[in-house]
This record gives C-alpha cells, sequence and structure tokens, in this order.
C-alpha cells in the first residue's frame, strides 16, 4: 500500500486497468443528495456519458439518483444498471429512430429536444405508438463558459438546442401536435465549470426566458439545468469532493423557481471523476538528448483526455518511495499527442513501476478505443480487488 491505493492488490491485475474507488464515490453521491435536498424540487440525474461502467453504474442507480441519457445505448445501460425509466431524461441533437422509438417503448419521463425537426418526428413516432411523449425543449442560452473551447455547448455558435429567439414559435409547435406534450425547459452550457459566475448567468438568463413565456400564458413545470460543475485536477487528495453546496446555493440563490416547479440537474464528471484511477505500468525509462521519458502501456486509446484537450491529470508512481526525477510520461501508440505529462516530477522509476493517473473516472474508460489493435481497459471497483 502506497498512498490510498491497495498497490499490493493492484499487482497481479493486466495493465492497463480502471480503478474506482467506491467508498470515495459513495461518500460523494452523500454529499450530492444531502445538498440538493436541503432545497423544495430539486432532482439530480447522472449524466451517464461520463462513465457508463456497469458497477459504476449501479452504485449510483442505488443511491437513487436519476438517468440522464444521450443515445439509445445510454438508455439500455441506465436500464441495466436498475435506474427506473420514469427517472431518465434522453438529451442529443441527432436521435435516431430506433433510439426514439425506445425512449417511447420504455416511457421514459422526458424527451429533451433540441430541433424543430426532431419534434415533428418525435410527435410522427409517438402517434404511430398511441403514446404521449413529454418534452423539454433544450434551449441554447448563448451563455459561454470558462473552460475549454472544445466543450462549452450554450454559445450560439454550438450545433445544441433551439434559439432562444425560437423559443415561443417550438412551445406553440409543441402544444399544437398530438402526441407531443410540453413540460419544460432544458439547458446545459458547459462542462468541467469551476466559476459560479458561469451558473449564475445562466439563472439570470432562464429567468427571463421564464417571464417571457408567463407574459405568453405558457406554464413551465419542469426546469432542467443540465451539469457541468468542474472538479480539482490538481489536488484530488485536498478536494476529492467537488462543492456541491456552492453549486445548488447558486442556484437555490439566483434561479426564481415558481411553486411546484421542478429544478432537474444532470451532473455527470463531478460525481465520478475523483473516485478513477487509471493504472498502467511502466514499460521502459529512456534518455532522451534534453530529457527522460518514463514510458507506460497505457496510452490515448485508454485515456485520451491529455490528447484531446490537452487535460491534466496528475501522475504519481505509487511503486517507488525513490528521490524525485522528471519525466515526459507518454504512452504507446503512434501519435505524438499520445503524452500524458510534460515534466512531470514522479519518484525514481523503473521498468514494471505502477503508475497512477489521477482523477480519471469522467470521461475516461468510456472514451477509450482500439486504435493500433489495442485491448479495451477494464475497469474494477473497490470490492473486487
Ligand atoms: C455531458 C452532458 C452532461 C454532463 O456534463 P458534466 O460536465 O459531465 O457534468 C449533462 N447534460 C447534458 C445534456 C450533457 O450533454
Amino acid at each position: 500500500m502506497k498512498g490510498r491505493f491497495p498497490t499490493d492488490k493492484f499487482q497481479s491485475i493486466e495493465t492497463p486497468f480502471y480503478y474506482y474507488d467506491t467508498d470515495l464515490l459513495r461518500t460523494t453521491l452523500r454529499a450530492i443528495l444531502s445538498e440538493s435536498s436541503k432545497h423544495e424540487g430539486y432532482e439530480v440525474h447522472y449524466a451517464i456519458k461520463a462513465n457508463a461502467n456497469p458497477k459504476v453504474l449501479n452504485v449510483i442507480a442505488q443511491a437513487g439518483l436519476g438517468a440522464d441519457c444521450v443515445s439509445g445505448g445510454e438508455i439500455r445501460a441506465a436500464l441495466g444498471a436498475g435506474f427506473p425509466s420514469r427517472k431518465m431524461v434522453y438529451a442529443g441533437v441527432g436521435k435516431a429512430d430506433w433510439e426514439i422509438n425506445l425512449g417511447l417503448d420504455k416511457d421514459i419521463f422526458c424527451f429533451n429536444v433540441e430541433s424543430q425537426a426532431e419534434l415533428e418526428v418525435l410527435n410522427d413516432l409517438a402517434g404511430q405508438r398511441g403514446k404521449k411523449a413529454r418534452v423539454a425543449l433544450r434551449i441554447n442560452p448563448d451563455v459561454g463558459a470558462h473552460t475549454h473551447s472544445n466543450i462549452t455547448t450554450g454559445l450560439a455558435e454550438n450545433k445544441f438546442g433551439i434559439a432562444m429567439g425560437d423559443m415561443e414559435r417550438v412551445v406553440d409547435e409543441v402544444n399544437s401536435l398530438p402526441h407531443v406534450e410540453f413540460i419544460g425547459l432544458h439547458f446545459h452550457i458547459g462542462s468541467q465549470i469551476l466559476n459560479m459566475g458561469d451558473f449564475a448567468a445562466l439563472c439570470n438568463r432562464i429567468n427571463d426566458l421564464q417571464k417571457q413565456l408567463e407574459r405568453h400564458r405558457v406554464t413551465v413545470h419542469h426546469i432542467n439545468v443540465g451539469g457541468g460543475l468542474g472538479i480539482d485536477y490538481t489536488h484530488p487528495n485536498r478536494v476529492p469532493i467537488p462543492d456541491f453546496k456552492g453549486y445548488f446555493d447558486t442556484y437555490a440563490r439566483l434561479l426564481h423557481l415558481r411553486p411546484g416547479q421542478k429544478l432537474h440537474f444532470e451532473l455527470g464528471r463531478s460525481v465520478v471523476a475523483q473516485c478513477g484511477t487509471l493504472v498502467t505500468r511502466t514499460l521502459y525509462v529512456k534518455q532522451g538528448t534534453a530529457k527522460q521519458f518514463a514510458i507506460v502501456d497505457a496510452g490515448m486509446t485508454d485515456l485520451i483526455r491529455p490528447a484531446l484537450y490537452q487535460a491534466y491529470h496528475k501522475i504519481e508512481n505509487i511503486s517507488s518511495d525513490g528521490p524525485v526525477q522528471t519525466y515526459d510520461v507518454v504512452g504507446p501508440i503512434c501519435e505524438s499527442s499520445d503524452v500524458f505529462g510534460k515534466s512531470v516530477d514522479l519518484n525514481e522509476t523503473h521498468r514494471g513501476d505502477l503508475i497512477a493517473l489521477r482523477s480519471a473516472g469522467a470521461y475516461g474508460e468510456i472514451m477509450a478505443s482500439q486504435y493500433n489493435c489495442r485491448k479495451l481497459p477494464r475497469g474494477y471497483i473497490t470490492e473486487e480487488l
């Protein structure tokens, strides 16, 4: 055991693999539920796309969260893990007919509709089944988020949602179609947001839109503000649990809910990121001309965030107590971007040492690919070791 990891138990597992600390996951879930339940009408869903490992999903479903899905496959994964369909919402700009039909057949709580074209298809497919689908319109609030440009979603230039100027017209259309029912509004402005001012801007926007609809005599029963709360990638030990209190309190202070109105959240990263670690083995230490490389057996195929978003993950040698040296930690994939960290301070590293890439529970295992004909990494939870 070095630090917080059961390193002895890791020795017999084929690397690279993901390790999920379910004690931390459960503590995180308790923090979410205790902070959100302080406010009336708050309902939290877990965004399946952050991590759909069945064992992880099962822990989250047991805690009682709903599920936010962005594909038919995610609806299946959520059902398989025990999320009830009456707590399922389904968003996505490009829902295929079979995916809509699956949602209809399972009677999911709500379709978050992103265009008028989609609304018409949903109405037709629901009609064929003699059903009426509950619909929230995903509105693009044109609110920026101070995060990486690849993960902002709420700007007018992004592909997501219905433009604010079209909102009233599309609400009228929902009300004119027989097989869809307008129940509310949906938003999602981006991911890895740590500045509460971004959520505050969303609240102000929603207050305005809600007033606009009330003038138009439209009742909004449900408001869904999406997810996006960030985590501390630099200090996973010091800040293992995100600031859920600050997050929910921001909405409580600034978003003016009407009596009986429900406020839905779709948290992904903030639920699972800190409990996950990618564990990899050092293959070689190579002396370059100006630097030394620790070449590990995990690559961008196992964790693509550094290559895709220049994301930072804290890296630790969990096998060594030797004096600290500086390494570029790189994978074996034939791409120059297959680098986990440059000039990383690690305890003196040798072939065979286990290296931990921290805070990898969100958008890690689920984004793995088989590029270079590699195996997909497996994921283990604490109870399995
Ligand atoms: C990705 C996504 C989320 C979750 O985002 P996080 O940043 O992981 O919290 C929530 N809602 C929708 C619609 C999404 O696409």
